[in-house]
């Protein structure tokens, strides 16, 4: 490779590296294209929600750690297309008040210097575009950034700010079974959200979140955690739910960061915003009883957590395929890692093009924006190297 010459290397293939290479392979320029994990097989097994959330068929085995030195099993995989080979497909916007400041109840989740405005056109490309496969994602580029201290950049690659790592968001996530009194015999059921809370509701002014629907949970995807829900058994259960997934904001901590101690990846993250999570998980199991669609209300076992695990309706920190903040963009080099083309501040040659770019997380999925992005960084690279 040390023979090579590439005008540019794309480090990651998911929806940040992937939708890069999509808009700059028109440029007829020569592009390296780095992917850690290998091309994800097709087989019936893609199509099984057991192996897919409670095995770690396809989830990479790599252990990180939290604060406390407690091994976390990240809910990510590594194939060459990134999480989106896995992923739910839910494309949403970020609101036009999500770019702007806004109170919560534990802080202030800050304003993006760039607006709605600015990313509605590529917004538009990103919902129209096909995506097949589609940089490494918010922890393994600050992990890799971090890695690469040298003695021209002794607290890691573009690190000047000492921001790389910090400011890591992952969503307070939440997800529900409601056991409806009648079956539910739907297979693929993401197809409706709620955004009524999103703001806050009567009597609370601060942003509550989103509840989706779920893909279903199956019998055999319960079946290691029927404690869980007893006295109702796994079949029961899984032929009458409503599966729900809600997401919280969490704001951003330069206190909450990405580490790296020798070969360990440490998350250190203390959740925020919990309580309009609860608040909002409380309304919408009050809503579900009032339409009996909540004659149970439990715990989905079955998502991100390792198998015989029981957890609360809320995701324990292993669940980070929302990971999103880590290198921030913005006009002053002190306050940002990343300049507004997200370009690294200190580095010429060094773009980050996943989701660490992100001011705040908003509450909704995280990917449209970052594919949006992608193609507007494009935009920005075929010019310059044009
Ligand atoms: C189960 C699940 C469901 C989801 N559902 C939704 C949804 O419905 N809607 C939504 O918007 N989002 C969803 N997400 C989140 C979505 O997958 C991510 O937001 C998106 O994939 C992030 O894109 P990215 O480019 O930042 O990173 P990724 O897609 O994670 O891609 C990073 C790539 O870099 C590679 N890589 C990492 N380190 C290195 C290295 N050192 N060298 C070379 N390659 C490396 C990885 O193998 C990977 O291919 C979901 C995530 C999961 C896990």
């Amino acid at each position: 490779m040390s023979t090579n010459h590439y005008d540019l290397i794309i480090i990651g293939t998911g929806a940040g590296g992937g939708t890069l290479a999509y808009r700059l392979a028109q440029s007829g320029k020569k592009i390296l294209i780095l992917e850690r994990g290998p091309f994800l097989p097709r087989e019936k097994d893609n199509w099984n929600t057991k192996v897919v959330f409670n095995s770690d068929r396809y989830h990479n085995p790599e252990v990180w750690y939290d604060k406390d030195g407690k091994e976390l099993h990240p809910g990510m995989s590594y194939f060459v297309g990134g999480n989106t080979k896995v992923y739910g497909a839910a494309l949403f916007r970020l609101r036009e008040k999500d770019f702007e400041a806004y109170q919560h109840k534990d802080g202030l989740s800050p304003a993006w210097p760039l607006k709605y405005r600015d990313f509605e056109p590529y917004y538009v490309q990103a919902e129209k575009l096909y995506m097949v496969a589609l940089a490494c994602g918010a922890v393994n580029s600050s992990v890799l950034m971090l890695r690469s201290a040298n003695k021209q950049h002794p607290r890691g690659l573009a690190n000047r700010s000492d921001l790389v790592g910090r400011n890591f968001m992952k969503h307070v996530l939440g997800s529900i079974i409601g056991v409806s009194k009648k079956p539910n015999s739907t297979i693929f059921q993401k197809t409706l959200s709620i955004n009524d809370f999103y703001w806050g509701e009567a009597g609370y002014d601060y942003p509550m979140g989103q509840i989706q629907t779920l893909s279903k949970v199956s019998k055999e995807a319960l079946e290691g955690n029927s404690e869980a829900y007893a006295p109702l058994t796994p079949e029961e259960v899984a032929s009458h739910s409503i599966d729900w997934w809600l997401t919280t904001e969490d704001l951003p901590d330069p206190n909450n960061r990405v580490r790296v101690d020798g070969d360990k990846i440490i998350l250190d993250y203390t959740e925020n915003n919990n309580e309009p999570y609860d608040r909002l998980e409380k309304r919408w199991i009050e809503i579900l009883k009032s339409i009996e669609c909540g004659q149970a209300i439990m715990p989905n076992c079955s998502y991100f957590t390792e198998a015989g695990k029981t957890y609360t309706g809320k995701l324990p920190l292993d669940g980070v395929g929302h990971q999103v903040g880590t290198c921030r963009f913005g006009e002053d080099p002190t306050t940002s890692v990343l300049d507004l083309n997200c370009r690294t501040h200190d580095l010429d040659n060094l773009y980050v093009v996943d989701g660490s770019f992100f001011c705040s997380s908003g509450a909704v999925n995280p990917t449209l924006t970052i594919i949006a992005n992608a193609l507007r960084v494009g935009d920005h690279l075929l010019e310059r190297m044009n």
